[in-house]
C-alpha cells in the first residue's frame, strides 16, 4: 500500500481546508480497510466524481483534483441538466445499465437530499428498424413503451406537435437529470464521507515504466496507490500519446427557452423530453425548456476546453427557436432565457473509454461519454470503483471500453 503523501497533499492554497476536512472526516466517513490502495482521481465530471465517492464508500483513502473544480462551467457535465433514458437501438449492455442508473439516481437522491431525477418520459422519432430493435429489450428488461400516433401524442400532451410524423416510441421510465448540481452534490457527499477535493491541474510527468508514484499538482508532487485519470474533453491533453487521436471534442450549443409567466404546460411535470434527428428538448425543470438543435456548424473542429469562448451564435439560437416553434408551438417568441456553449467528447465508435494507460499498470483511463455519459455516472463509479478497488472484471463491458476496440476519431465517427 502506498500512503498518499499528506506533505503534498496540504502543500498550497489548500492547505487549511484540506487539514479541516482531514479532521472532520475521521468522525464521518468509512473506515478505511487496510489492502486497498490509495486513490488519487484526476477530474470530478461525471465519470471521477461518481468513482471517487464510490471508492471511498469501499473504504479506501481519495482525493479528488480538479482543475475549475467540480461542476464547472468548462465541464461537459458542468451544463443545467442532461437527459436519461434506456433505449439504446440494439446496445443492450447501455440499456441495462441505464435501469441500474436510474435506481441509483432516485436512492442518491434521497441520500443528498436534492432533486436530481425527474423521470417526465420522452417522445423519440425513430425508424420502423430501430423500434424493431428496441421492443424486444424492453421486454426483456420489463420496461414499459408505446408507440403512439401523432393524434395519440396530441391527444395526451396537446402541447406537443407531432403532425408530420407517423409514429412516436413514448418511453416513460425516462427523464431528465440535473447535472451541475449533481456534480456539486457528489462532491459533497465524498467529502462528507471523508474525501478530499482538491482544486489543481495535475499532469503526468513520470517516463514510462510499470507503475506511476506520483502526479504534479500545481507544480507538487502527489503521489498514490493508484491513479484514475477521467479528464473528459481533456483527455487528449493530459494524456496526449494514448488520447491525443481517441477523443474528438467538438462545440456544442444549447438554449433555454423560457416559459410563458401563467403556462406551466412545458415544466416536466407536464411535459416529456422529445428528440427527433434535428433536434431535441428536454422539459422546463426552472431553467428553461432545454433544446439543442442540430446545425452543421456543430461538426465542426476539436476545440480547446479550456481557451473556448463560449458565447452562442445567433445561427443556432434561430435554429433553436425554430425547432422548438415546431415541436412545441407554444413556445414560439418566447426569449432565450439562458445558454450553454459545451463540448462533447465523442469515441470513434460511440462507446465510453475506459482502460490501462499502456504505460502504467496502477492508471485507469476514463471518458469518451459520446453524448450519453453523464446519466450512468451513479453506475459507472461503482464499475470503476469496483475495477480499481477490488480488480473486479466484466467480460462484457472490459473489452467494450477497451482502448483496442477505440480507432482514431475523424470522418468515420459512429455515434449511439
Ligand atoms: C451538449 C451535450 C449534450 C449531452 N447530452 C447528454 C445526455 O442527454 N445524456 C447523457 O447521459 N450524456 C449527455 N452528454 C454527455 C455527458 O455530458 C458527458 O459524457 C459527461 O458529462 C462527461 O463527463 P466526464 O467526467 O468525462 O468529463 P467532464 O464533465 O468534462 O469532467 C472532466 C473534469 O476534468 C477536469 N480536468 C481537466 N483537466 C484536468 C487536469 N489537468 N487536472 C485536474 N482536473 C482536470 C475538468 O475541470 C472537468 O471538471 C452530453 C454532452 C454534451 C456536450
Amino acid at each position: 500500500v502506498v500512503e498518499v503523501n499528506r506533505r503534498s497533499v496540504l502543500i498550497g492554497s489548500s492547505f487549511t481546508g484540506a487539514l479541516m476536512l482531514t479532521k472532520a472526516s475521521r468522525a464521518t466517513g468509512p473506515a478505511i480497510i487496510r489492502g486497498l490502495p490509495d486513490f488519487v482521481v484526476v477530474g470530478a465530471g461525471a465519470f471521477g466524481g461518481w468513482a471517487a465517492l464510490c471508492l471511498r464508500e469501499r473504504g479506501a483513502k481519495v482525493v479528488l483534483v480538479d482543475l475549475y473544480g467540480p461542476g464547472n462551467a468548462r465541464a461537459s457535465s458542468g451544463d443545467e441538466s442532461r437527459l436519461i433514458r434506456a433505449s439504446y437501438g440494439a446496445h443492450v449492455a447501455y440499456s441495462e445499465l441505464a435501469v441500474r442508473a436510474v435506481r441509483l439516481w432516485l436512492s442518491r437522491q434521497d441520500e443528498m437530499g436534492r432533486g436530481m431525477i425527474y423521470l417526465n418520459g420522452s417522445l423519440r422519432v425513430l425508424s420502423e428498424e430501430k423500434i424493431a430493435a428496441q421492443k424486444p429489450i424492453f421486454d426483456k428488461l420489463g420496461l414499459k413503451y408505446q408507440i403512439l400516433t401523432s393524434g395519440e401524442v396530441h391527444q395526451r400532451w396537446p402541447q406537443v406537435s407531432y403532425d408530420d410524423v407517423a409514429q412516436v416510441f413514448y418511453e416513460p421510465q425516462s427523464g431528465i437529470v440535473k447535472a451541475r448540481e449533481s456534480m456539486i452534490g457528489v462532491a459533497e457527499l465524498f467529502r462528507r464521507k471523508g474525501g478530499l477535493v482538491r482544486i489543481g491541474r495535475a499532469q503526468i510527468t513520470g517516463g514510462r515504466g510499470r507503475k506511476l508514484e506520483s502526479l504534479i499538482v500545481d507544480g507538487a508532487a502527489l503521489s498514490g496507490g493508484s491513479f484514475l485519470v477521467a479528464c473528459g474533453p481533456w483527455l487528449p491533453k493530459v494524456v496526449p500519446r494514448v488520447m491525443g487521436d481517441k477523443v474528438y471534442t467538438p462545440r456544442v450549443e444549447l438554449a433555454y427557452i423560457g416559459s410563458p409567466p401563467d403556462d406551466r404546460r412545458y415544466r416536466w411535470e407536464l411535459c416529456p423530453n422529445l428528440t427527433d434527428d434535428d433536434g431535441f428538448t428536454a422539459a422546463d425543470l426552472d431553467y428553461g425548456t432545454k433544446v439543442g438543435a442540430k446545425i452543421p456548424e456543430q461538426n465542426g473542429p476539436s476545440i480547446d476546453p479550456d481557451r473556448l469562448e463560449r458565447i452562442p451564435t445567433i445561427k443556432h439560437l434561430n435554429a433553436a427557436k425554430a425547432y422548438v416553434e415546431k415541436r412545441l408551438p407554444g413556445l414560439a417568441g418566447q426569449p432565450v432565457v439562458a445558454t450553454r456553449i459545451c463540448q462533447a467528447e465523442f469515441s470513434n465508435n460511440g462507446h465510453y473509454i475506459i482502460d490501462r494507460h499502456p504505460d502504467y499498470e496502477n492508471v485507469l483511463l476514463a471518458g469518451g461519454g459520446s453524448g450519453h455519459g453523464f446519466k450512468m455516472g451513479p453506475v459507472l463509479g461503482e464499475y470503476l470503483a469496483d475495477r480499481l478497488a477490488l480488480g473486479k472484471v466484466d467480460p462484457i463491458l472490459d473489452p467494450l471500453f477497451s482502448l483496442a476496440s477505440h480507432g482514431p476519431v475523424g470522418e468515420n465517427n459512429t455515434y449511439i
